[in-house]
């Protein structure tokens, strides 16, 4: 008997941001104050659809109000704290979540259908990145640039630095809705800038959460906002010229909406991706599949560094094929809650129902089911068998898998010739993401690194993005810039020159 989904707060912090109710009822967090004056709408599970929670929207006027106070009172409160406090509030913030890391974990749970150790991996990447904002420091840094090297500045000097852009919109997908509030609040406001989040709809509430313990730690109030409007309502506030950038993670379809609506404004875009994994005949076959199944299965492929293609050379080919059919078929997929589930529900049923077309999509193109290809109706419409699919590799480019990313855990294996055919096919497509390869010749491997067109490419390992240790991003319609620590700082500031002229004043003595 399933147990229904409810939404209990057990920390003391936590139980003070949500409105006692039927279900606990989210305020949104704007203009320095949680605020109650909105509509509400409701937070489902994608467990068993209940509602768990309903959160207060604000209206589009509202939005503009909360945007004024950021940018009039905001934007000058995170500029004016010094920046060894901004990391120690980071610290702080770090410690709160740990304090609260059971809600967190239940929120994560609960909201995003991730497994009891997907979400423990997402708090903890949350901890890790709040901690690290002491490494986005050092590229904060600016340039002296002596004159002396053009006859033009002769006698002058200046100093290059970068200064925040003002205000940071940030857009969140649903997949990381804690770990992706906490990098893009972090990157942005280590360099000075204050951040209106937007939280996708479908997952609100662990950004609201944060919000609360950030304020607690000392964050300026009035620099964040956690404003949970709809996408279609979101036009109005990001086109506003008080927003100077936007760092937005979330389809590639979106994204170009994004950009048409908010017109000239400095950008870090993470679009779609789901990756090739390329396997040449070295390589340590059991080693390859597991990891790719790992790759395909992972938060039930909703991540965008999902592994959607698996490429191998002949030599390899069919005992890879096995290899991967076999660690398929041992994924467990259940109510996340359960302990022993691998593989939880899907966000939403269209998506479920989009894994089942796209393979019938493939089986009309010649492909072949090797596993799933299925919905598992009892445990709800949200529920898929992981799936890999079988085509050759002339009918790939012709796929619906290939031209759009299916954002579950599907997969297509194909038999490629060489290297270069199998670098084709992962250039063909219109996403580049990432890519990973597994073998040993070093020669083969480099000059994949070096054709391939995507922004990372994972050496004997599944492509993960993780904490942005390393950075990561898209070429094409994956993206624009990267997310990493240290390196957004690149997106979110702009370089501003201070130019001193010393002529005549006897500073240099040059003949
Ligand atoms: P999505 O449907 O594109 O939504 C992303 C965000 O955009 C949500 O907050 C959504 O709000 C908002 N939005 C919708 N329409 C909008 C509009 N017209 N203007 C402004 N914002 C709008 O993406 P998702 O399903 O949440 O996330 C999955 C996607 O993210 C996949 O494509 C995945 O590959 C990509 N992703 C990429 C990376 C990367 O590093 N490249 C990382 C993670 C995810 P509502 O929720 O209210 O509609």
């Amino acid at each position: 008997m399933k147990v229904p989904t409810r939404l209990v707060l057990k920390s003391d912090k936590l139980k003070e941001v949500a409105l006692a109710g039927e279900v606990p009822v989210f305020p949104y967090f704007g203009g320095g104050e949680f605020r109650t004056d909105g509509g509400l709408f409701d937070v489902r599970s994608p467990i068993d659809q209940n509602v768990i929670a309903r959160v207060i929207r604000p209206t589009r006027e509202k939005a503009l109000g909360v945007l004024e106070r950021v940018y009039s009172v905001g934007r000058r409160a995170i500029r004016d704290t010094p920046g060894e406090e901004r990391v120690d509030i980071f610290e702080k913030t770090a410690d709160a979540i740990e304090d609260a890391r059971e809600d967190f974990v239940n929120i994560l749970m609960l909201n995003a259908g991730k497994t009891r150790k997907a979400a423990e991996g997402e708090v903890q990447a949350a901890i890790d990145r709040l901690r690290l904002a002491k490494l986005d420091v050092r590229r904060v840094y600016g340039d002296y640039v002596p004159g002396d090297w053009s006859r033009d500045t002769i006698e002058t000097e200046a100093i290059v630095k970068r200064e925040p852009l003002g205000v940071v919109a940030a857009i969140l997908p649903f997949n990381y809705p804690l770990f992706d509030a906490v990098n893009k609040i972090v990157y942005s406001a280590i360099a000075g800038n204050a951040v209106i989040v937007k939280p996708a709809s479908s997952d609100p509430l662990p950004a609201l959460a944060l919000s609360k313990l950030l304020i607690d730690s000392g964050f300026p109030p009035e620099a964040i906002a956690v404003l949970p409007l709809g996408g279609r309502d979101v036009g109005q506030l990001i086109s506003d010229r008080r927003i100077a950038a936007i760092s937005f993670t979330g389809s590639t379809e979106t994204g170009l909406e994004v950009i048409k609506e908010a017109g000239i404004k400095q950008y870090v875009m993470e679009l779609g991706g789901g990756d090739p994994a390329i396997v040449l005949e070295d390589a340590d076959v059991g080693q390859a599949a597991q990891k790719i199944v790992t790759g395909i299965t992972s938060y039930s492929g909703q991540r965008c560094d999902s592994v959607k293609f698996v490429l191998a050379e002949q030599g390899v080919y069919e005992d890879l094929k096995s290899a991967i059919v076999e660690g398929l078929s041992k994924v467990k997929v259940g109510d996340p809650r359960e302990p022993e589930t691998d593989m939880g529900p899907l966000i939403d049923t269209e998506t479920a129902d989009e894994v089942i077309s796209a393979a019938r999509d493939a089986t009309s193109k010649g492909g072949m089911v090797l596993f799933g290809g299925e919905k598992v109706n009892e445990l709800g419409p949200n529920y898929i068998r992981p799936t890999l699919i079988e085509v050759d590799a002339s009918r790939l480019p012709t796929l619906y898998l290939y031209n759009k990313e299916v954002f579950a855990s599907i997969a297509v294996i194909v038999k490629v010739s060489d290297l270069d055919q199998a670098i084709a096919l992962s250039n063909g497509r219109r996403y580049g993401l990432d890519a990973a390869i597994f073998g040993h010749d070093v020669a083969k491997i480099r000059r994949a690194a070096r054709l391939l067109e995507v922004g990372a490419v994972y050496v004997n390992d599944y492509p993960k993005h993780g904490i942005a240790y390393y950075p990561f991003g898209g070429m094409k319609d994956s993206g624009i810039g990267r997310e990493g620590i240290g390196y957004t700082i690149e997106y979110v500031t702009a370089y501003k020159s201070i130019i001193y002229n010393y002529r005549g004043a006897g500073v240099w003595d040059y003949l």
